[in-house]
């Protein structure tokens, strides 16, 4: 493997644990070619269909009549993304859509007198109890492993590349997890369903930029960070927070793979977690319901590969990568996001309940098989109506 810019010593030895194959073309990706970017500058990717995406989000594109689709479930839907919004817009004008395409700036200064801190674990073990304070449901730590950093951000003015503007120093990774609601992620794919992922935006907005600003006021550097500065997956695995999964999503031991992820860059002194592979791999390697569900054919079959179908995948990490062109071009159709590879796998279970538990134990054993088959006939969609019905109760 060769060296890549910011790669550590650190960083290379925990490549095997967390589950990491780094080929010799790796580069870091640049945050221009995600498709939610293309989106906006590629005619490869913009449509009409997801001019009207964009639209829907701001109520004027015509709702349908199909279930799932109303006015009232579009307007649900935009009224749980409205925090997240007010954080994004704030600073548009400057080409900076904040917590998507760059960090989010400090609304508190560092204080001049810093904490002595001199037991790391400690630190760490109170930055857990914080998060939880704040309402985050996940929360592990991990080294700043530049090779996960954007190779650069963009400005939205007029969607060219820019300093993705993280200051230099920063040394750790916290990163947080948020449960998505359960009984809206079985509505998926449906408007409706996307009132889960605005409210899980909303609350980590909140949640990051309050624990960011407890970390200045003790002292220390800390960027609140959603979507932006840098791929959050392979931090969420180095943290111990859970492993990578066929459908591109992290499965955690808690929620399966129905969580959303912030992250906050800082120089707090943290002792970090180490990645956890309990077996999820293997049972991917057996399982293709993500990608037999999924409408467009995004998600593929077979073992890991490196490369992907457009420039929209990473160059040089070997794992499952979805043709993000066909997964967003079903998004744009339908005037919403979909996670029906969420909803299908079996790992989207209410882990609070024994029997679940116990599932999950069978799961990441070599009796691996019988809880596949045990998993048959779950995952079905919920009819939008019927939850609408279930919350007029
Ligand atoms: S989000 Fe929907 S379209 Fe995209 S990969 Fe998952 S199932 Fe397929
Ligand atoms: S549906 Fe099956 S193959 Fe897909 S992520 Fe879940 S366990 Fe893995």
């Amino acid at each position: 493997m060769r060296d890549t810019p910011g790669q550590t010593d650190t960083a290379r030895s925990d490549d095997a644990s967390a589950g990491f194959e780094i080929t010799d073309d790796f580069e870091r990706f640049s945050q221009r070619n995600d498709v939610f970017s293309r989106a906006l500058w590629d005619g490869r990717v913009r449509s009409r269909h997801t001019d009207g995406f964009f639209a829907s989000y701001r109520m004027e594109s015509a709702p349908r009549r199909a279930d799932g689709f109303t006015q009232k479930d579009f307007a649900l839907r935009n009224a749980a993304w409205l925090i997240s919004d007010i954080v994004t817009n704030r600073n548009a004008a400057q080409g900076r859509r904040e917590g998507f395409q760059a960090p989010i700036s400090d609304d508190t200064p560092v204080a001049p007198d810093q904490v002595a801190i001199d037991d790391p674990a400690a630190m760490s073990a109170e930055i857990k109890r914080i998060s939880g304070f704040f309402g985050a449901d996940l929360c592990g730590i991990t080294d700043l492993d530049e090779r996960w950093l954007y190779a650069d951000r963009v400005d939205t003015r007029d969607m060219s590349a820019a300093e993705t503007g993280l200051p230099e120093g920063l040394t750790g990774v916290i990163v947080l997890g948020h449960q998505m609601d359960r009984d809206l992620v079985d509505t998926y794919p449906s408007a409706l369903a996307g009132a889960a992922t605005g409210r899980e935006y909303s609350h980590e907005a909140a949640v990051v930029m309050q624990l960011a600003a407890y970390i200045r006021n003790l002292g220390y550097r800390a960027v609140a960070s959603m979507n932006d500065t840098g791929l959050v997956i392979p931090y969420a695995i180095k943290a111990g927070l859970g492993e990578y999964a066929r459908n591109q999503l992290v499965i955690t031991p808690e929620y399966g793979p129905r969580l959303r992820f912030s992250k906050i860059f800082t120089d707090l002194p943290l002792a970090h977690d180490a990645p956890r592979l309990r077996g999820v791999r293997a049972f991917c390697d057996i399982c293709t319901k993500c990608a037999d569900a999924c409408p467009p054919g995004a998600l593929p079959y077979g073992p890991p590969e490196t490369g992907g179908a457009n420039i929209s995948a990473i160059r040089g990490v070997r794992k499952w990568t979805s043709d993000a062109e066909k997964c967003f071009g079903f998004w744009a159709k339908t005037s919403t996001d979909c996670a029906i590879c969420m909803r299908v796998c079996p790992f989207n279970r209410d882990f609070a309940r024994r029997r679940h538990r116990i599932w999950l134990r069978l799961a990441l054993s070599p009796l691996r098989r019988v809880a596949l088959w045990l998993d048959r006939g779950r995952g079905k969609r919920v009819k939008p109506a019927a939850w609408w019905g279930r919350s007029a109760r």
